[in-house]
């Protein structure tokens, strides 16, 4: 008899211990980015900001419940390439962040700026007196080169015109050295380095095993003016920016280039960047809206995507008017993307570059409650990104 009392105490114990969920939504039919499908009839339990549970809905929608008969629930988007901080002002950020959220953006990947604003913005955002999408941002590094070509409005006001989120790296800098900036970047809060122009295949070598070892991922251009794509690639770069890179900067604006940009030669030497960045993994961003005067690189991304590059979806927008859907219309309409594929680019390649697979950019069990609440299906259709019902950040509607 005891021994029964005691059962029914753990039992009971164990109910109350049980995660009640601040929001179940009721029915709806989850958008599988992954494997692009729709997985139909579903209710998906929200808590503390991440999906808590997903199961098949039941018969009867319980008290309490928000009904999503009819509707599609897909991961909010991620722009895998933009530069929030490049104005240095607070107003303009917080202009670009309403834009994103029109578009049902939820993560922004910064490449490079003044991260000072966007350091106070993502602590507007952690201490919850803000809700927007989320960022992860860069320390910028180049060569000397670069920075003698132009002002370094993007430390003006710090003591150095070096910050933890911008640095010069010269030719001789010791693996300690780097070391110690990259500690620096981490310190700030920056979640990678962006390895822009002027930096030798041989410096890469020297600051991505860093990168690796104190966890920031190593984003880059796909070529940098010393390096080229191919040694950009094979020095580790897990991100490369810029289609019209693939082609080469000299290249891309030259006429005479583009009637030989599809020769056997040329996409010879183009596949063997691709077959490169296939083995390792190396996902291209391919920024194709800034691109849209160089309308022959709609092919070129064709040919990366046919090849089976991992293809993300960045926008690399710097004026404060975001673009993120216009970008992946493009990828479907003018570079044979296919809807799916381009869903994919735009969360669950996007949660790969920032480096959160399976926690980002997916509806699962344990991820972040980035929920887009849609009127059609997106897999059919891209037009049902812009009729949406509802979006959520950490499990927060925002409206
Ligand atoms: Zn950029």
């Amino acid at each position: 008899m005891k021994n029964i009392f005691l059962l029914l105490i753990c039992f009971f114990c164990l109910l109350s211990c049980e995660k009640r969920p601040d929001t179940v939504f009721y029915n709806v039919n989850v958008v599988d980015v992954e494997n692009g499908k729709i997985v139909p009839g579903m209710t998906v339990s929200v808590k503390d900001g991440i999906i808590l549970k997903i199961k098949k809905a039941d018969t009867r929608i319980k008290e309490g419940e928000q009904d999503l008969t009819g509707l599609y629930m897909m991961p909010g988007l991620i722009d895998s390439h933009a530069h929030l901080g490049d104005c240095g002002r607070m107003g303009w950020l917080n202009n670009t962040v309403k834009s994103y959220i029109k578009e049902g953006v939820t993560t922004i990947r910064d490449a490079g700026g003044d991260m000072r604003p966007l350091k106070i913005y993502k602590a507007q955002l952690d201490s919850g007196t803000m809700v927007g999408p989320d960022v992860y941002f860069s320390s910028f590094w180049a060569g000397p080169k670069y920075f003698y070509m132009r002002p370094r409005f993007e430390t003006k006001g710090y003591p150095t015109e070096n910050a933890p989120w911008s640095q010069s790296v010269s030719d001789t800098a010791s693996v300690e050295e780097l070391e110690k900036m990259v500690i620096e970047a981490k310190e700030y809060g920056c979640t990678g380095l962006k390895l822009y122009d002027y930096l030798s295949a041989e410096m890469l070598q020297k600051i991505i095993p860093l990168c690796h070892k104190h966890g920031l991922k190593a984003w880059g251009h796909a070529e940098n003016r010393l390096a080229d794509a191919l040694e950009v690639v094979k020095a580790g770069v897990e991100t490369v920016s810029h289609i019209y890179l693939i082609v080469g900067l000299r290249n891309c604006y030259s006429s005479e280039y583009r009637k030989k940009c599809f020769t056997p030669e040329e996409i010879t030497r183009r596949d063997s960047i691709y077959k490169e960045m296939i083995a390792r993994g190396t996902i291209l961003d391919a920024t194709i809206t800034v691109s849209k005067e160089m309308n022959f690189l709609y092919r070129v991304v064709n040919e990366a995507y046919r090849a089976g590059v991992k293809i993300d979806a960045g926008t690399d927008v710097i004026d404060g008017k975001t673009i993120f859907q216009q970008e992946l219309n493009l990828l479907v309409d003018s570079c044979g993307m296919s809807i799916p594929d381009v869903l994919r680019a735009a969360t669950v390649v996007g949660a790969e570059v920032v480096g959160k697979e399976g926690k980002l950019g997916v509806i699962r069990e344990g991820a972040e409650a980035d929920l887009l609440v849609l009127k059609s299906n997106p897999l059919e259709s891209l037009n049902a990104l812009q009729d949406r019902k509802a979006l959520y950040i950490n499990g927060i509607e925002v409206k």
